[in-house]
């Protein structure tokens, strides 16, 4: 346990640290990808180029340091962070490369405002803090269904929309597939041609547990004229075939279907989002009383239509195209927003959400403006943890 003396000093250098937070996180992943290239193998190399990863790193070491005297603060938040390390095989090895690039790179950019003594307060708080996340996720290695990457054949690649495509995944080796909870997601290991660098990425369990594959849907990130398609997405849509094998770690995440309360489940999806929520939506359709709300642009980037077909199913397109105005595809157009909301869906119930940025906020938002318990309210953001 750390001294008080340290302790002090962290808490009391949280502020300098975060205002330059960013600056000290670019700085550190920088030099730690130059000098140690083989860690581009880990980390998503877009959200370097797009600042997210930085950002997220500097939020999370800011909020456990200013817990400093308490870390179960930080609880929940480390669970998340815990999930998503597992699913890209963290180990404990990486912590202190991790930690000594860190502590250099508050040097080199503070300065002369950080003395000796504030350095070696870090170092330590450093060491509590990892020691919290590798104690926290040698657990769930233990309590994985496998460890690291096991082989998986695309048994069936299926398009859903204009945008998703599901694959459907086997276990290569032919064994028995694991449960998991409605929510989850896997991870997979790209090894892309004429890519530089192995690139990990999450993608949400779009079918019920239970079946003899596993189930993902994914959306082809396209890109501009200015912005670069996405990696993975596109090489899973383009280049990756029925018949082919790839790595991928036990499914994982701490956003599943609460199974203790009987309240009514209210599902709500922006675009891609509702492939935790399909999930979640077939497993619990026949035993509660279940609205699922999407959202999306228009019919044509609606994917996994047709599995929406209970009766208490809700479609809101932002810009019904015309067929989907002839076909009447559709409950509603334009957002989904508070007014509409309340008039669906009963406000006792557990409400579950998933989408682009702004969706997400918008239904934080409308779900806090009504009065809903933080306790009833989950949700899952497909960017780095701290950045939404
Ligand atoms: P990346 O290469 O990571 O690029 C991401 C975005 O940035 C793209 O839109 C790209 O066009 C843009 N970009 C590229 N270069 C730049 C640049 N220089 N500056 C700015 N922008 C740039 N996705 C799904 O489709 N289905 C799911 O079910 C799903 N579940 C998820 C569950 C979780 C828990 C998480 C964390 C994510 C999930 N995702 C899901 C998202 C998925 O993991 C990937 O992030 C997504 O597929 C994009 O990866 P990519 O490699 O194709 O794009």
């Amino acid at each position: 346990r750390l001294d008080e003396r340290t302790r002090e000093i962290v808490k009391a250098t949280v502020p300098v640290l975060a205002e330059h937070g960013e600056a000290i996180t670019t700085h550190f992943y920088k030099r730690m990808l130059t000098e140690r290239p083989e860690l581009k193998n880990y980390f998503n190399m877009t959200h370097q180029k797009d600042g997210k990863q930085p950002r997220a790193l500097a939020n999370a070491v800011y909020a456990a340091a200013s817990h400093i005297d308490d870390l179960s603060a930080i609880a929940p938040a480390a669970e998340t962070i815990a999930e998503k390390h597992v699913s890209l095989n963290i180990r404990p090895e990486h912590y202190p490369i991790i930690g000594e690039y860190l502590l250099k790179a508050i040097k080199e950019v503070l300065g002369d405002a950080v003395d000796e003594e504030v350095i070696d307060a870090w170092e330590l708080a450093y060491g509590e803090i990892a020691d919290l996340f590798i104690s926290i996720e040698d657990e769930k290695y233990k309590a994985s269904a496998w460890t690291g990457y096991r082989l998986f054949t695309i048994h069936k690649k299926v398009k859903e929309s204009e945008e998703i495509t599901s694959f459907y995944l086997k276990p290569e080796d032919g064994g028995s597939l694991p449960s998991y909870r409605p929510g989850q997601y896997i991870g997979i290991k790209a090894d892309i041609p004429d890519y530089p660098h192995t690139q990990r990425r999450q993608y949400s369990l779009s079918d019920a547990p239970g079946k003899d594959y596993l189930r993902i849907s994914v959306k082809r990130e396209g890109g501009t004229e200015e912005i670069p398609a996405g990696l993975v997405s596109t090489w899973l849509h383009d280049q990756v075939q029925e018949g082919d094998v790839v790595p991928i770690s036990a499914p994982a995440g701490d956003f599943y279907l609460n199974e203790s309360t009987s309240r009514p489940v209210v599902l709500l999806s922006g675009g891609v989002g509702l492939t935790p929520l399909m999930s979640m939506y077939k497993k619990t359709r026949d035993e509660r009383d279940v609205y699922f709300i999407h959202a999306a642009r228009n019919g044509g980037v609606h994917g996994l239509k047709e599995e929406m077909d209970g009766e208490q199913t809700y479609v809101v397109y932002e810009t019904p195209s015309e067929e989907d105005k002839t076909l009447a595809a559709y409950d509603k157009a334009g957002y989904v927003d508070l007014d509409w909301l309340r008039n669906v869906v009963p406000k006792e119930a557990d409400f579950y959400f998933c989408g682009p940025e702004g969706f997400m906020r918008a239904m934080n938002g409308a779900l806090h403006e009504w009065g809903i318990p933080d306790e009833q309210v989950n949700y899952e953001f497909f960017g780095p943890k701290g950045t939404l």
